[in-house]
């Protein structure tokens, strides 16, 4: 089937005082009908901002160059910030983090969802009452008649995400971009969130970007992965493939970091690949990922890592052969 979202060569380039940053260096992102792709990395990444490209919601200075964003065939390359306001909300909604900063503070929940409604469609007050509570009813949020006369902040962190879902879902989206939808939550909150959202989604056949820095939360989430690092996509492929068999070293290092409960791993530090990602201007002239990596070796530094097949559409950005050899697990103990 076509894709709902096809996305190729996007770039983000911001220009700071007497440099250009380039946060997002040519990626490439497809969404098919009822899919979830989630985009993986840390922070500074580029996965926000890339999210952000795909809403027309960049920063005024950043500047967007893409070969082709296309929304079940219209073209958005070049479209007008007039036409993404009209876009967003309606055909792409978006799930922030914090639902505070998404919802008005001073506004009731009903009146925020009507609101909401009356920007897309033409309808009467009392329709746009009856499709908030069927919404509220659906994200399964308890009494939603008087939830609707609430303010954001009688809610809890959990019932506010779940608003924050039910006003994505009000007017139909085919797209939805959930940028770390459940990390301000506790751990049982995160989990009926997420299984809501997979529920929906997969009810509705609405496509799924899911962002997030852990990799713990895409399994059972979602259909294929794309791991970013410094701008760029490092590794791709179905889920199954690449939690099963991570090609790229920062990929393995994401899968080292997930906490296993009960099980304390001697010699590595839980959370966190050491080093940071670096700041990006200028074009790369060997792998991006070489000062963190702990499998890093003369061929990493000869140029910029191409991004290859390495079957079935398992995509890396790495010089290691794909088979997994020529890699020391010992090595990641003796980096940290
Ligand atoms: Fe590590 Fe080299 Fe692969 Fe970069 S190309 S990820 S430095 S092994
Ligand atoms: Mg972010």
């Amino acid at each position: 089937t076509a894709p709902i979202l096809e996305v190729t060569g996007l770039k983000v380039e911001i220009p700071v005082r007497d440099t250009v940053l380039r946060p997002v260096r040519g990626i490439d992102i497809s969404v098919a009908k009822g899919e979830t792709v989630a985009i993986v990395g840390e922070s500074g990444c580029g996965k926000s901002l890339t999210a952000l490209a795909i809403m027309g919601l960049l920063p005024r200075q950043a500047k967007l160059t893409s070969e082709r964003i296309d929304l079940n065939g219209e073209s958005l390359s070049e479209a007008s910030p007039r036409r993404w306001r009209k876009l967003r909300g309606d055909r792409i909604a978006m799930i922030f983090q914090d639902p505070m900063t998404a919802l008005d503070p001073c506004y009731r929940i009903g009146d925020q969802m009507a609101e909401i409604l009356k920007q897309h469609r033409k309808v009467s007050r009392s329709a746009a009452r009856e499709r908030s509570l069927e919404l509220l009813r659906k994200v399964g949020i308890p009494s939603p008649e008087e939830r609707l006369n609430q303010y954001p902040h009688q809610l809890s962190g959990g019932l506010r995400q779940r608003v924050m879902i039910a006003m994505a879902l009000l007017c139909e989206p085919e797209l939805i971009i959930a940028d770390e939808p459940t990390t301000a939550l506790d751990v049982t909150i995160q989990a009926q969130i997420l299984r809501l959202l997979r529920d929906i989604q997969r009810e509705t056949g609405i496509g799924l970007i899911l962002i997030t820095h852990d990799l713990g939360v895409v399994a059972g989430m979602a259909d294929r992965i794309v791991v970013m690092y410094g701008g760029e996509v490092v590794e791709a492929g179905t889920c199954d493939d690449v939690l099963a068999r991570p090609l790229h070293p920062y990929t393995e290092g994401l899968m080292r970091s997930i906490p296993v409960p009960g099980e304390t791993r001697r010699g590595e530090t839980l959370g966190f690949i050491p080093g940071v990602v670096p700041r990006q201007t200028g074009d790369l002239t060997r792998c991006g990922f070489l000062e963190r990596c702990p499998y890093a070796h003369a061929p990493c530094a000869e140029g910029p890592i191409a991004l290859r097949d390495a079957g079935d559409g398992h995509l890396m950005r790495c010089v290691l052969p794909a088979d997994g050899s020529g890699r020391d697990p010992e090595a990641w103990t003796r980096q940290s």
